[in-house]
């Protein structure tokens, strides 16, 4: 079965600039802004500027020179945000898909979380 994008989701409107966001990054690839409910000193979410539902989605269909810069983008911000293991104290990225992944937001985006412990991944 086909993905199918909703162009009135949220971030797309962000990409439009129909909405303001607090920007981060920005580059041909990809946006990254703060998120407006963040869950640790550092979260910021990372788009593709596509029209992609979910990593599956982006992983299947992009293009090889969207899926590099998508990917550079997530590593620069991860320096902008100095939680990179080379300099930093880590981080967790979050690609929450569909139902079962409870994705709010139908465009794919990652949430890069920093600043303090995650603590356990999935909690019993
Ligand atoms: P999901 O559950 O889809 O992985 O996460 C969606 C995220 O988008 C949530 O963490 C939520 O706080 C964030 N979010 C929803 N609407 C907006 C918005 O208008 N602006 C920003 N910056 N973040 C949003």
């Amino acid at each position: 079965m086909a993905y199918k994008y909703d162009d009135e989701n949220i971030f797309a409107k962000i990409l439009r600039g129909e909405i303001p966001n607090d920007t981060v990054l920005e580059n041909e690839y990809a946006l990254a802004f703060r998120d407006i409910n963040p869950q640790r000193p550092h979260h910021v979410l990372i788009i593709p500027k596509g029209r992609y539902v979910s990593f599956d989605h982006f992983a299947k269909e992009a293009a090889d020179d969207q899926i590099i810069g998508y990917i550079q983008a997530i590593g620069a911000v991860c320096d902008l945000l100095n939680v990179s293991i080379d300099n930093g104290d880590g981080f967790r990225m979050i690609a929450n898909s569909g139902q079962h992944g409870v994705q709010e937001v139908p465009h794919l985006h990652v949430h890069i979380l920093g600043g303090s412990s995650c603590g356990k991944m999935i909690q019993s």
